[in-house]
């Protein structure tokens, strides 16, 4: 969730520039709040969600062993979950260099983390996996993509790349896990904005007091490209991001060989999977909701509804 700084005149979003270059920027720059500062934030819960979130995944869809190639990995946030499910070995790739050294950095300190684990900085979108990672012939058991996918959707070149390196790294049976913007959700939310009575004529604006999400268009004009700017209270600000079609990228992934296992929205995902006892002993373990803190509120639920959970299979050929 985030992007390059964008300009902004009446209702235009223009990506300023090499717009891969300006994410890179974006997250170089982005302050590190340490585990304790990010415990006392507006989002705490929100993030503590998603990382439950993500842990299921992870947890659902890897076996002891397995190698896991994590694009988008940013400060390697994910780390001690992979390490949690005992995989083998992991490659981690993104495309801000100063995330790439932080997350090489934690690796070091996650003393209980026993898997050999490569890192390199790289447009994961831009351009062949393979200007980076050895052998040519790497496969990975799992790929995951965590709340970064949507920059590929820039463009339907960066989409297909994307697409391309995931199917070309991918084991057959292996599995590709993401975490994206709900593209039906927020442009539900836009038009409920642009047809409320009590709304300027020319808003295409919503969000509340941990986000707020700006549109420069009522409507696509395209598949790809359609942009807004995403603001989240500590994390983002006022970024450039990109709609996911679902329908597209189903298709997209169908032309290279990938099914889809499932698409859920957070909020159904919380429902489908808290009724499961080791996930709801995680929920507490990993203190989602926490005596010490407020409950998560009522606009940080509605923000979490914002994402969806991805998953699909490399069908054997
Ligand atoms: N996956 C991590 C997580 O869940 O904590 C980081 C998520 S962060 C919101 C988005 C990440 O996507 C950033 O680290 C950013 O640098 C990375 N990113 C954006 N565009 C990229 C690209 N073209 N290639 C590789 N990484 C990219």
């Amino acid at each position: 969730n985030g992007g390059q700084k964008i300009h902004r005149t009446e209702h235009t979003l223009e990506p300023a520039g090499n717009s891969a270059q300006q994410v890179a920027e974006h997250y170089n720059t982005r302050r590190e709040l340490g585990i304790e500062g990010r415990l006392h934030t507006k989002i705490t819960g929100l993030r503590l969600f998603n990382n439950w979130v993500k842990s299921i995944l992870i947890q659902k869809h890897t076996f002891r062993g397995c190698k896991v190639l994590d694009l988008g990995c940013g400060k390697g946030g994910d780390l001690r979950k992979w390490s949690i499910a005992r995989i083998g070995e992991y490659v981690g790739m993104d495309i801000a260099q100063v995330s790439v050294a932080q997350a090489q950095k934690r690796y070091s300190e996650t003393t209980n983390a026993r898997f050999p684990a490569r890192f390199f900085s790289q447009d994961c979108y831009g351009e062949p996996l393979t200007k980076t990672i050895q052998p040519a012939d790497y496969r990975a058991d799992v790929i995951s993509a965590q709340f970064c996918l949507h920059y590929a959707f820039e463009t339907e070149r960066k989409a297909r790349q994307m697409m391309r390196n995931v199917s070309e790294h991918l084991a057959d049976d292996g599995v590709f896990i993401c975490t994206i913007p709900n593209a039906n959700w927020l442009m539900k939310k836009l038009r409920a904005t642009c047809e409320a009575p009590e709304a300027a004529s020319t808003s295409l604006a919503f969000g509340n007091t941990v986000y707020h999400v700006e549109f420069a268009k009522r409507e696509p004009v395209s598949v790809y490209g359609f942009a807004y700017a995403f603001t989240l209270d500590e994390a983002v600000e006022d970024c450039t991001e990109y709609l996911v079609h679902m329908p597209s990228f189903v298709a997209l992934a169908a032309e290279h060989g990938l099914e889809l296992l499932y698409c859920t929205g957070f909020h159904d995902f919380y429902s489908q999977q808290i009724g499961e006892r080791q996930n709801y002993e995680l929920f507490q373990r990993m203190r989602v909701v926490d005596e010490s803190r407020p409950q998560i509120s009522a606009d940080e639920w509605e923000a979490i509804g914002v994402y969806l959970a991805v998953a699909f299979r490399k069908a054997r050929k």
